[in-house]
């Protein structure tokens, strides 16, 4: 949303004038190579999206804080020193927790505040407005008291507020990408470290076209422990060869070839090769980028699905007719499942002559072989969390 109709949104809702008031802005996010890589020591390749959450803030005098949402009904007026004494079960426990862990930093509001928040990522799509809120919310909060906004300070406390506060089990990636991500890029990033490039990602013509299955995604917790497990298995057979290695993302290609001898478990060979290649071709999708060669980057996107598809086997019918369906259409360069699997969404790079083609066919065909109404969001890759200044 534009910051004066932000600013127009918020005057409805709280009155006064837009002195004062100050707009941020998070994006969304996307995976777009990298999948399964990150528990096992490799890189992921997220990129923020240009859509995300808007919030208007506004000091007040009175020590209360007030939080709403365009997006949902519940509202709540408390008072600063109520904050994070108890969880609500409702949206405010992602701002709030986020608060949380800004004041376990020393961190605290020394005012009363007036929240409204916007969404334009749909929630619970895989997206990720969840980290999108925590990075808008720490980010204001440390504007407006006039502390130092590092972002990868914000990513690591908004990760910490959704794992502890809220209570959700979530990696680093998507707090990271919200905040550290810039328009023409993507983001190479070592999950355990936080070591980070910002890779040129100019997607001219083409557009991300991310297609929601709408598939409930009832496997994913229990497939997920299970090729966790896997890939232990897979890297203590390895290590007997070569002892100093730490993790399986750290095995290249040809070494795992090498030893593929000694895997007595076709199963845990194919998880292993997924792991190996998959990182192997996240590098080649930085080369590809930086040479701004995106028929090379759209055929490793096919190669990722295919091997997550038929090796590391996180894929399902919808995800793999979804990517079948986005394949066909001219104008495609590559598509894959992005996030987990078993459900949620594919990422595709489509030329932007095609885009209305590919929603509706691709649509169509998804509809007909799946009985299921997929949703599609066309956009390009935005920046990173900031104060939306002279922008109107
Ligand atoms: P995802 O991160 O994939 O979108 P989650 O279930 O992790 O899905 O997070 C979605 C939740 O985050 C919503 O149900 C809501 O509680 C909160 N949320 C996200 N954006 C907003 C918003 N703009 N306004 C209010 N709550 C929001
Ligand atoms: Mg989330």
């Amino acid at each position: 949303m534009k910051k004066n109709e932000m600013e127009q949104l918020f005057i409805s809702k709280f009155g006064g004038s837009s002195e004062s008031l100050h707009v941020f802005n998070a994006p969304g996010r996307v995976n777009l190579i990298g999948e399964h890589i990150d528990y096992n020591g490799g890189y992921v390749f997220p990129a923020a999206l240009e859509f995300g959450t808007t919030l208007a803030i506004r000091k007040r005098a009175d020590g209360k804080v007030s939080f709403a949402s365009s997006n949902l009904p519940y509202t709540a007026e408390l008072k600063l020193e109520e904050l994070g004494t108890s969880k609500t079960g409702e949206w405010i426990d992602y701002p709030i927790g986020t608060y949380v862990e800004l004041k376990k930093l020393g961190i605290s509001l020394t005012s009363g505040y007036d929240l409204l928040f916007h969404g334009e990522i749909p929630n619970g799509s895989g997206l990720s407005s969840s980290a999108s809120i925590e990075v808008v919310t720490a980010f204001a909060f440390l504007s407006m008291e006039g502390k130092e906004t590092n972002k990868v300070e914000i990513a690591r406390l908004s990760q910490r507020a959704e794992n502890q506060y809220v209570g959700v089990n979530s990696g680093i990636m998507d707090q990271f990408a919200v905040a550290n991500g810039a328009q023409d890029h993507a983001i190479l990033l070592m999950c355990d470290t936080l070591e980070y490039k910002l890779v040129p990602f100019r997607t001219g013509a083409y557009k991300l076209v991310i297609s929601n299955t709408k598939k409930r995604r009832g496997l994913v917790d229990s497939k997920y422990n299970e090729r966790r497990s896997e890939c232990d298995e897979a890297l203590a057979i390895l290590q007997k060869r070569e002892p100093s290695l730490e993790f399986l993302a750290h095995l290249k290609p040809e070494q795992l070839e090498q030893w593929q001898g000694d895997f007595s478990n076709e199963v845990l060979l194919k998880r292993a090769k997924h792991v190996v290649e998959e990182n192997a071709r996240v590098l080649k999708s930085v080369d590809a980028l930086s040479a701004n060669d995106l028929k090379t980057f759209g055929e490793l996107m096919n190669a990722s699905h295919d091997s997550l598809r038929d090796l590391y086997e996180v894929s399902c019918l919808e995800l793999d007719v979804m990517v079948e369906e986005a394949r066909k259409i001219d104008g495609t360069l590559g598509a894959r499942m992005t996030g987990a699997g078993f459900g949620g969404c594919t990422v595709s790079l489509v030329h932007e002559d095609s885009v209305e083609r590919f929603v509706a066919e691709v649509g169509q065909a998804y509809k007909e072989r799946t009985g299921l109404d997929g949703e599609f969001y066309v956009c390009g890759v935005g920046d990173g969390v900031h104060e939306m200044k002279g922008e109107k």
